[in-house]
């Protein structure tokens, strides 16, 4: 990585008390392409800290106020959104003073006067050790992300409905906001199977979320793939009648358009049972899965109807349950 790019990704602090020194620092790592800010003290440097995150801080050890030892232990007491490359410069140069750096949590050190081509090479260290630490979380993010992804479809899977839809039913009841959970089950899905093999189903359950994701409130509602041809749509704020409509929307979307598998059109229903959270239900305690059985039942309601259309109702009403 050249030092161009460097300097974007990780401004640095100096902080040095003398004036002299803190000017050479400055026009030394400017000169070299990095955006460098600079404070006479710690103080002014932790202050620093609150409007901007500095991943490398170059810093003085003896400082009025608070000098760098004190700094860098405040830094590391923080929580920042990144690591903070500390590099402490110093005129001690004994090992004792050197190891009690380090303690302190510096990462490296070095002893004034400052040669420009070391400080340059020890800026270098710091930028490794950064990009490590930034694709370490990146890859940590998309491991994150895969886990509660299903494969096949790209909606959640059931562990993140698992953790989520009880947070959805306990928010619903804390603050008595309407809240429906719509199951989806593909109609007699097992004969596209049959009939144009299993790797077509996977492209019609594929499409099919994809077209179910398509038509519901972004950032608020969501899709579960809750079993191998079935989903469950968690609509917060919504009432049971609002969510009967919505299903109705998407039975609609999907038996009026034929999905394509490569350039035959084949056409599939769905069934959907509804129920939600709303009225008295916000007084009982309804566990994920007292809710989700209840949608089942519409569902079952549904299919023994004839299929390709949508039944519910709120909880606990018109069921028996
Ligand atoms: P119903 O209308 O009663 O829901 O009929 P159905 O055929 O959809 O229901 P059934 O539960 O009998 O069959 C579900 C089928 O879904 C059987 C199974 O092979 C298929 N299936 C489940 N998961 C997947 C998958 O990931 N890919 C494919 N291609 N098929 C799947
Ligand atoms: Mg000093
Ligand atoms: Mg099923
Ligand atoms: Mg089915």
């Amino acid at each position: 990585m050249t030092e161009n790019t460097a300097s974007v990704s990780f401004p640095i602090l100096v902080v040095e008390d003398n004036p002299v020194t803190r000017k050479i620092l400055e026009k030394n790592l400017t000169r070299a392409g990095y955006h460098v800010s600079s404070m006479g003290n710690g103080r002014e440097a932790l202050e620093a800290f609150k409007d901007r995150f500095f991943p490398i801080v170059l810093s003085d050890w003896l400082m009025p106020d608070m000098d760098g030892i004190q700094l860098c232990r405040a830094i590391r007491e923080k929580s920042l959104p990144g690591y903070v490359f500390f590099i402490l410069l110093t005129s001690k140069d004994s090992k004792d003073d050197i190891v009690q750096g380090l303690n302190a949590g510096a990462d490296d050190y070095l002893t004034k006067p400052v040669l420009a081509a070391e400080l340059m090479a020890r800026i270098r260290t710091g930028i490794r050790i950064l990009e490590l630490e930034k694709s370490l979380k990146s890859a940590l993010e998309e491991i994150k992300t895969l886990s509660v992804t299903d494969p096949l479809t790209g909606c959640y899977n059931r562990r993140y409905l698992q953790v989520h839809l009880p947070k959805e039913i306990q928010r619903s009841r804390r603050y008595r906001r309407p809240l429906s959970i719509i199951l989806c089950d593909i109609d007699h899905f097992k004969r596209i199977n049959d009939t144009h093999g299993h790797t077509a189903g996977d492209k019609v359950l594929k499409s099919l979320a994809h077209r179910l994701a398509g038509l519901i409130r972004k950032d608020i509602d969501w899709v579960s793939r809750f079993g191998g041809e079935e989903f469950l749509l968690v609509f917060p704020e919504t009432d049971c009648r609002s969510a009967l409509r919505a299903a109705e929307r998407l039975r609609k979307a999907i038996a009026e358009k034929a999905f394509d598998l490569d350039g035959r059109g084949v056409r599939v229903t769905a069934s959907f049972g509804i129920t939600g959270v709303e009225g008295h239900a916000f007084d009982e305690a309804i566990s994920f899965d007292a809710l989700i059985s209840e949608a089942d039942h519409h569902l079952y309601e549904a299919k023994k109807a004839g299929r390709n259309r949508a039944r519910g109702a709120p909880y606990k009403e018109n069921t028996g349950a």
